[in-house]
């Protein structure tokens, strides 16, 4: 069976509190039976000397009496006490004696006494003992009291009255902390467990694919708080990949559509006899197609470069060499082009993947000498900071409009759809070394204008190698 969390919470705390009272309770009562019990006894003795000392006092030196009213009105109110007393003067004559004065009332007091302490002490086996004190006037004996009381010690009624009351407070105080421990546990298992429940509901929303649940809840404690950030955080990514999921889709439906429109026109018109199959007609179907299965291979690439933004093959090397080897790789193209390249750089210690990092500056190169005008300059730096190493391609060719700048790094994004159809890019070459660049911590950037030239930078931070 499974519980909640607030019948959890509640039953532990619920439990721990009942354990602290039993111990406290079983504690309190083992000391206080064993001190009480050594105290009582203490306080007998002192009673039984007090009676003594103020019988005492009842002698007169002088006239060689005794105040007998007073010693009356002493050995009363030590019957009441518990005390049953017989007092006798120097020539062992009896005085005054408690059971002589009334002897009903010295029985039941003593029977009330024994009854009570054989009912709550059993153990002690207590009995009536007697007690002979000597009575004197500081320094001659003038008599002697017999003190008869209830043995090794006895409670009376105001010392039961306070044992009660002692024990029931102790109860009151067990039952009103259980009562508030788990009233403790119920309110604090409902402020952990609302915001869990909340979170489990948009949890199962956005299994359910509704990825715009947001939680709002502002949770006490950091871990749940935490558990809400993360689902948040999920639902968030979710919905971004759905949106990038169904703009992809739309993009490659909406990329592809052209070249097969016109290869279809093409091939059908030939087909029909409309059009003779020319070697200029079949070229041009060759070029759609070409551009089909380069998109394709943007595409494969691209998807390539998400996937392994998890798996970077990491290795250190020279990024000035890797540079170089692309460069040599485009020599054919820039040669043709009459372009100009200078680098500008030492050799730069980096930890990362070799090949990632060469489509980057693949892709980068190939996109200024795409957007060069003939004979143009493309210069390379490759700078080395404290954090991070910073490679940056400057080209003096057509630029980019300020308010496309921000957009060129999205996947299909391609300034002039003319122009570019033209230079056979599909948009995506940027949003690859967006991918990689990021996969590997860093950052992607471009100053460009109109007519000018542009200027990519790619800051990547120094990570050392494990
Ligand atoms: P494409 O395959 O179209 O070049 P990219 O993602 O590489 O796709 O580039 C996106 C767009 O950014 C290009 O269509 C182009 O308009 C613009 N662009 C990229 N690099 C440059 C550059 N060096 N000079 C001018 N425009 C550029």
């Amino acid at each position: 069976m499974r519980y909640t969390l607030k019948t959890k919470f509640s039953l532990a705390i619920a439990m721990v509190v009942l354990l602290t009272v039993a111990v406290i309770s079983f504690l309190t009562n083992y000391l206080f039976e064993e001190q009480f019990g050594a105290y009582m006894k203490r306080q007998q003795d002192q009673k039984t000397q007090a009676i003594a000392a103020s019988l005492s006092q009842q002698y007169s030196i002088h006239t060689d009496t005794w105040n007998v009213e007073s010693i009356h009105t002493i050995g009363m109110s030590a019957l009441y006490e518990g005390y049953i007393i017989k007092v006798f003067d120097q020539r062992n004559r009896i005085l005054w004696d408690a059971q002589a004065h009334d002897m009903s009332l010295c029985t039941d007091i003593m029977e009330d006494i024994s009854i009570r302490m054989e009912n709550k002490y059993p153990e002690i086996n207590g009995d009536f003992t007697t007690k002979t004190l000597q009575l004197d006037n500081g320094s001659a004996a003038v008599g002697s009291v017999k003190v008869i009381y209830f043995g090794p010690f006895f409670l009376n009624e105001s010392d039961f009255q306070f044992l009660d009351n002692f024990n029931t407070v102790l109860g009151g105080i067990a039952l009103f902390s259980l009562l508030f421990s788990v009233l403790v546990g119920v309110l604090l298992a409902k402020r952990i467990s609302t915001p869990i429940l909340k979170t489990v509901d948009a949890a199962k929303q956005i299994s359910d694919g509704d990825y715009s649940v947001r939680i709002l809840e502002r949770p006490g404690s950091s871990e749940v708080d935490m558990l809400m950030h993360s689902i948040n955080d999920l639902a968030e990514s979710l919905q971004k990949q759905e949106v990038l999921r169904k703009q992809l889709t739309a993009d490659v439906a909406h990329e592809l559509r052209t070249p097969i429109a016109i290869v279809q026109a093409q091939t059908e018109a030939m087909l029909d006899g409309v059009w003779a199959p020319t070697a200029v007609r079949l070229q041009s179907c060759h070029d759609e197609i070409t551009r089909m299965g380069k998109l394709v291979n943007d595409l494969e690439n691209l998807a390539k470069a998400d996937a392994d933004n998890l798996k970077l093959k990491k290795t250190e090397f020279n990024f000035l060499e890797l540079v170089d080897d692309v460069i040599t790789r485009h020599e054919a193209d820039i040669k043709q082009r009459n372009l100009k390249i200078k680098v500008d750089g030492h050799e730069t210690r980096l930890y990362a993947d070799w090949d990632r990092m060469s489509q980057v500056v693949i892709n980068l190169l190939a996109n200024a000498v795409k957007y060069s005008e003939d004979g143009g300059e493309i210069g390379i730096t490759i700078l080395e900071t404290q954090h991070s190493v910073v490679f940056a391609i400057q080209d003096n060719g057509i630029g980019i409009p300020e308010e496309e700048q921000p957009l060129i790094f999205e996947r299909f994004y391609r300034s002039d759809k003319s122009r570019a159809r033209k230079t056979g890019g599909s948009g995506i070459g940027l949003a690859i070394v967006k991918s990689i660049v990021e996969a590997h911590g860093g950052k992607v950037s471009v100053k460009s204008q109109v007519n000018q030239g542009s200027c990519f930078e790619v800051v990547l931070p120094k990570v050392p190698k494990p």
